[in-house]
């Protein structure tokens, strides 16, 4: 099941999208009665996805990111992958949803993309054990991990550099069906104005999702609508303001926005 988040009428809801996108007008909402991260029903009441305005498909307390989990992404930036997974922050507040805009952050001039497979949390959990991982899973979304690489490289915490405002794009929705196995193994791009700029498959993160889980909940709780961000395979680049970045997984959908100036 498609999971998505969105608004009609000044108003907030879940959904499941259902149909299909190779017809125009073919997806539509089946609006679910509560939240998706306890026992809930579909309404029934059907609205054409055209008609809403996605929005973040979860509101995450926190957004656990992981850096360097691609060899030749690491390699790419003269990086190490380092021996046992390295999480950092992105806020809430860095979080929007699929057609929302970028700003380009006033302090840098060197802003890159990072596609990135996000997990999304059903459950509150601590110290997971691997084989209890899929049960705290509620799907999966595709991410941008959007990175001022210049102040990452000037600064030792990536706090800025990794959590400004509109850096963290999530959507277009969470895909319910994959297993542990699929997700594991799914194709991902970044296009920047149609051009191919990131290829890779999530086969070939250094610690799979499982890993990540364990690491993670080692040291902190996770909430119902968390999100972690498994790293992102080579080819990461320059946006510019008026590009339009397109991240897209096989399976779960494609997140696109647009890069504005700051108003
Ligand atoms: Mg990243």
């Amino acid at each position: 099941m498609r999971i998505a988040r969105f608004s009609i009428d000044g108003n907030v809801a879940f959904g499941a999208v259902e149909g299909t996108e190779t017809v125009p007008d073919g997806l539509v909402i089946d609006i679910i009665k509560g939240v998706p991260f306890a026992d809930f029903e579909l309404s029934g009441t059907k609205v054409p996805l055209s008609k809403v305005r996605l929005l973040p498909p979860v509101l995450p307390s926190k957004v656990v990111a992981i850096g360097r989990n691609y060899a030749a992404h690491a390699a790419e930036l003269g990086n190490e992958v380092p021996d046992s997974p390295w999480a950092f922050f992105k806020p809430s507040t860095s979080v929007i949803g699929p057609g929302d805009p970028i700003v380009y952050p006033s302090f840098s001039s060197e802003v890159h993309h990072e596609a990135e497979l996000a997990v999304v949390i059903g459950r509150m959990c601590r110290e997971v054990p691997r084989e209890r991982v899929k049960d705290v899973i509620l799907g999966y979304t595709c991410a941008n991990d959007v990175t001022a690489r210049d102040t990452q490289r000037a600064e030792k915490q990536w706090a800025r550099a990794k959590g400004f405002d509109s850096s963290c794009p999530l959507g277009p929705w969470i895909e319910t069906g994959l297993d542990l196995a699929a997700a594991s193994d799914l194709a991902i791009t970044a296009t920047v104005n149609g051009e191919l700029r990131q290829a890779g498959r999530t086969s070939e993160m250094v610690n799979g999702i499982e890993a990540l889980i364990v690491s993670i909940t080692e040291a902190m709780t996770l909430l119902p609508g968390d999100v972690v961000l498994t790293g992102t395979p080579a080819g990461v680049g320059p946006l510019n303001v008026g590009d339009e970045v397109a991240v897209s997984i096989e399976g779960i959908g494609t997140l696109t926005n647009k890069v504005i100036k700051r108003g």
